[in-house]
C-alpha cells in the first residue's frame, strides 16, 4: 500500500530517515549481533545512546550542565502525576494555567497531592483562544505549570509572560518545532510521539536547583530524584523508544532548529491562510498571534460535509485529519516530520471539495 500523508495528532508521521535507520536497528544493531530489541538496558551501546541523547537535547535547548536530562516512561500524565507528587503537600499548592484539555488534566491530577490552584482559564470559550497571562504570580508557588502548545483546540504560546514562580511546562506537542528560551523554565517534560519519536518514551529536562527541592521520601521510580541519579535505567528502560528519539534528535540536529522553524511557518501559514479564505471551512482559533504551528483545527460550515471531506481526504490518501473527539471537526497536526508538499496536497484537496460544495 502506498505510504499515506498522516496528520495524525499522535502518534504521528515520523521522518523517513528515522524509520529507515530504527527498522535496520531493529535487524542488527551497530556492531553487536543483537537486534535492538535484545539490548540489555544496562550495556555500553545503551548508555551510549542515553548521553548522546542527552548531549543533544541539551545542545538543541541552548542548555548547560546546570540542567539534568532523564527518559521516563507513563507518557505526558505520569507527569501530570510525577509533578505535583515531588513537589506539593496539603499545605503548598502550585500554580497552573488552564489553556486546554492536557492542561486541564495536568491540573486535575494535582489535586490529588496538594493544592493546584487555577489561575488564568479559557475554558468559557471552549479553548479558542488563550488567556491573559496572570499579573501577579506569588513567588511563594512552587512553580506555576503550563501547556506551551494545546494539542486538541490548536492553540500555543508564541510568548511566555514573566513569573517569579518556577515555570514547568508541558512541551509534549511542540518541543523542538522552533527558537525557544528553554533556559525560562525549571522543568519542562515531552511525551514522545508528537516531535520526538516513538510512543513509550517521555523526555524530562530539569534544572539542579529545582530538582533540589523535589521530596526524598519518595518511593524510586515515582521520584525525580531517583530517576536522575539512575541515569534513565532505574529500571529496564524502553531501550528502542529511546534509541529512536536519539534517532529523531539527530535528524532535528541535522536540520537545524532555524530551519526547522521557517519550514513549520511556511506550512501553518499556507493552511491557516486556506481556511481564512474559505467559505466551507472555519478555523478554530481567530487570533493569529494565538494560533498553533502544529496542530491546525477547523470545523466546515455545514456539519453535513465533514463526513464527505474524511471521504475525500481518504481518497486522496491522506489520513489522521479527523478532529479531537473534545473538540470535533479536523485537525491537521504539522508536527517537524510533516513536509511542505503534504500540506500542499490538503490545501489542493480542500480547494476541490470547496469547488464542488459551493
Ligand atoms: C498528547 C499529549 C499528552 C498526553 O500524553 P500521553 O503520553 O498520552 O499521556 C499530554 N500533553 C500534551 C500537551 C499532549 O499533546
Amino acid at each position: 500500500m502506498k505510504r499515506q500523508i498522516n496528520f495524525n495528532a499522535g502518534p504521528a508521521e515520523m521522518p523517513a530517515e528515522v524509520l529507515h535507520e530504527a527498522s535496520k536497528a531493529v535487524k542488527r544493531f551497530g556492531s553487536t549481533g543483537s537486534s535492538i530489541l535484545e539490548l540489555s538496558h544496562r550495556s555500553k551501546e545503551f548508555l551510549d545512546i542515553v548521553e548522546e541523547s542527552k548531549t543533544l537535547v541539551k545542545q538543541l535547548c541552548g542548555i548547560g550542565s546546570d540542567y539534568d536530562v532523564v527518559w521516563m516512561q507513563g507518557g505526558g500524565r505520569l507527569q501530570f502525576c510525577m509533578l505535583p507528587m515531588n513537589f506539593l503537600d496539603a499545605k503548598v499548592g502550585a500554580g497552573y494555567l488552564d489553556t486546554g484539555h492536557w492542561a486541564d488534566e495536568a491540573q486535575k491530577y494535582a489535586t490529588h497531592y496538594g493544592k493546584a490552584e487555577v489561575l488564568a482559564s479559557s475554558k468559557e470559550g471552549n479553548y479558542n483562544h488563550l488567556p491573559e497571562w496572570p499579573k501577579k504570580i506569588p513567588a511563594s508557588l512552587p512553580y506555576l505549570h503550563l501547556t506551551t502548545n494545546n494539542t486538541i483546540y490548536g492553540t500555543q504560546w508564541q510568548t511566555i509572560g514573566d513569573s517569579s514562580a518556577p515555570l514547568v511546562a508541558d512541551m509534549s506537542s511542540d518541543i523542538f518545532s522552533g527558537k525557544r528560551d528553554y533556559s525560562k523554565y525549571a522543568m519542562f517534560y515531552a511525551a514522545a510521539q508528537k516531535n520526538l519519536g516513538a510512543a513509550g518514551t517521555t523526555l524530562v529536562v530539569i534544572r539542579k536547583d529545582f530538582l533540589d527541592k523535589a521530596k526524598a521520601d519518595m518511593p524510586p521510580m515515582l521520584s525525580y530524584k531517583a530517576q536522575v541519579k539512575e541515569n534513565s535505567i532505574l529500571n529496564t528502560a524502553n531501550v528502542f523508544g529511546v534509541y529512536v528519539s536519539l534517532l529523531t534528535l539527530r535528524w532535528i540536529k541535522e536540520k537545524g532548529i532555524a530551519a526547522i522553524e521557517k519550514e513549520n511557518k511556511a506550512k501553518a501559514k499556507l493552511l491557516y491562510d486556506a481556511l481564512d479564505s474559505s467559505k466551507v471551512f472555519v478555523p478554530h482559533v481567530k487570533d493569529k498571534t494565538q494560533r498553533s504551528r502544529m496542530n491546525v483545527c477547523f470545523t466546515a460550515t455545514n456539519a453535513k460535509q465533514e463526513k464527505a471531506f474524511l471521504e475525500l481526504c481518504e481518497a486522496n490518501d491522506i489520513t489522521g485529519i479527523k478532529g479531537h473527539r473534545l473538540a470535533g471537526g479536523f485537525r491537521a497536526s504539522l508536527y517537524n516530520a510533516i513536509e511542505l508538499s503534504s500540506v500542499e496536497r490538503l490545501v489542493a484537496v480542500m480547494a476541490e471539495f470547496e469547488a464542488q460544495a459551493v
